[in-house]
């Protein structure tokens, strides 16, 4: 590599996606900079999926206790202290981002904690310390971040997703908008915490894209929970009231809580980072558009993860940074196959799917086979909380092949994770069948399921 350049590889953001590519080109002996304006970890670490699922966890132990009682257990006097679960949070993202740190700097990477800005083809620019650097590969991970519509009247008194984690107080009650993962998942957990819940959302069902018994089982599992589900609606306006927010939707309602939560989608941060300097175009949405190797259309830029809107899961972005990583540094020529990624909602009851949805694989295939089933699990049967599991297998006729598995219950997300190894791999329904079942567990259902459903 020519001594002109600083870096060989200068990534723009240390998230998942970005930290993966760098310490893999770094291993191989590339010359490797990082700049991260935030804090080094991304979306995942510092204000998505680990603190997130924290606050499931804190949910979750709730609801035990009073599952427990079935089992004999009684605990007089609980209570629920958002200041402690909170500090225990923070403890624990401050610890996994000094190791994603560490870990980068063992790798050989230089980490620079500034914005940094595309300047040219392969020049860039740090924002602070007005540093000028030249590198011969660019890649772009600066994420994601929460969308918010400018034009709502009284937006700025909502939070997102980002905010939760700061919240002083727990609310006594909240509005959230979306019908999405982090609208869904945060509904449950406030609920789960005690907070007098209602979930707005836009459309007629929750979760669009998703198997459509799923999202009718998880809306009535939302409504046991307690969870006030307002379909077909949106806010027209927010104000601030004497004891806190007044949301007025566009058909007319009028609700009084202590919080709103706007978890109506994210967008990529593409926002003045330069990119027209170095050729990089967008789509109408300000995602990078990459082909199958992550190669924007910048002749020396790379994008991987949130910023490229392709499937915003951070697995994803990690595995999209290995491969950029692979090819470009260690002559090893490969790209992500985006199909078959198994994905978790984390809801009450969680959500864990992979492959396609029974009109997507009808669409697709012509006559499919379905099997479902849906039972209360038997950890519930003493709980008395009433909680059920489905479970669905979605099966190409023509050849038997599994195309799609869908589970809403108690360890949803950890089994999906094995179902996914199946049906990547291609399995039949007869070899699912041919599979030993393990007893006494929900999961044994998956190889349990005889009897056809429909087509
Ligand atoms: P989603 O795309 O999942 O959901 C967005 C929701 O907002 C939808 O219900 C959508 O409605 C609604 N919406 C969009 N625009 C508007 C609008 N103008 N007014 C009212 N409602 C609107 O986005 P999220 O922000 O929840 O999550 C972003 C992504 O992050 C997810 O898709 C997922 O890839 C990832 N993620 C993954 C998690 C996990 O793996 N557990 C957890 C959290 C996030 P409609 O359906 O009608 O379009």
């Amino acid at each position: 590599m020519t001594d002109s350049f600083d870096f060989d590889l200068f990534v723009i953001g240390a998230g998942s996606g970005g930290v993966r590519a760098a310490r893999l080109a770094a291993a191989e002996g590339a010359r490797v900079a990082i700049a991260e304006e935030y804090r080094i970890g991304g979306t995942c670490v510092i204000r998505g999926c680990v603190p997130k699922k924290f606050l499931v966890y804190a949910a979750d132990y709730g609801r035990a206790l009073a599952e427990a009682e079935g089992y004999g257990w009684h605990m007089e006097n609980r209570r629920f202290d958002w200041p402690t679960l909170l500090r225990g949070v923070h403890g624990e993202v401050d610890r996994l981002s000094a190791i994603y740190e560490r870990n980068l700097a063992n790798s050989g990477v230089t980490i620079f904690r500034e914005r940094a800005e595309l300047a040219g083809a392969q020049e860039l620019r740090l924002t602070t310390s007005g540093r000028e650097i030249r590198a011969q590969k660019i890649l772009i991970a600066s994420g994601g971040k929460p969308w918010r519509p400018l034009d709502l009247p009284g937006q700025e008194l909502a939070i997102t997703s980002d905010d939760v984690f700061h919240l002083k107080t727990l609310p006594r009650s909240i509005v959230i908008a979306g019908g999405g993962y982090i609208a869904l998942e945060f509904a449950c957990i406030f609920n789960g915490l005690g907070v007098d819940t209602t979930l707005l959302y836009r459309g007629e069902k929750i979760l669009r894209g998703f198997d459509a018994d799923i999202r009718d089982f998880i809306t009535a599992e939302l409504q046991r929970l307690g969870i006030k589900l307002i379909p077909g609606d949106v806010f027209a306006r927010i104000e601030k009231t004497a004891d806190g927010l007044a949301s007025t939707l566009v058909h007319g309602g009028r609700i009084g809580s202590d919080q709103v939560m706007l978890a109506i989608g994210r967008v990529p941060q593409t926002q003045n980072l330069g990119l027209e300097r170095a050729g990089v175009q967008i789509d109408p949405a300000g995602a990078i558009i990459v082909d199958e190797w992550s190669k924007t259309t910048g002749a020396h830029c790379w994008a991987v993860g949130d910023v490229t809107n392709r499937l915003n899961l951070t697995p994803v972005a990690i595995r999209e940074g290995q491969c950029f990583a692979e090819t470009e540094f260690r002559n090893h020529p490969v790209f992500f196959d985006h199909r078959d990624v198994a994905t978790a909602v984390f809801t009450r009851p969680p959500i864990g799917v992979v492959g396609l949805a029974g009109n997507e694989a009808r669409a697709q295939f012509g006559a499919v086979d379905i099997y479902r089933t849906r039972f209360k699990p038997m950890k519930f049967a003493l709980a008395g909380n009433g909680e059920q599991m489905l479970m669905k297998l979605v099966v190409r006729q023509a050849d038997q092949r599994v195309v799609g598995c869908h589970i809403a219950g108690i360890d949803a997300p950890e089994m999906i994770q094995l179902a996914a190894v199946a049906i990547k791999a291609g399995l039949t329904k007869a070899q699912f069948d041919a599979t030993c079942a393990v007893h006494p567990t929900v999961a044994e259902e998956l190889v349990t399921m005889r009897d056809k459903v429909g087509d």
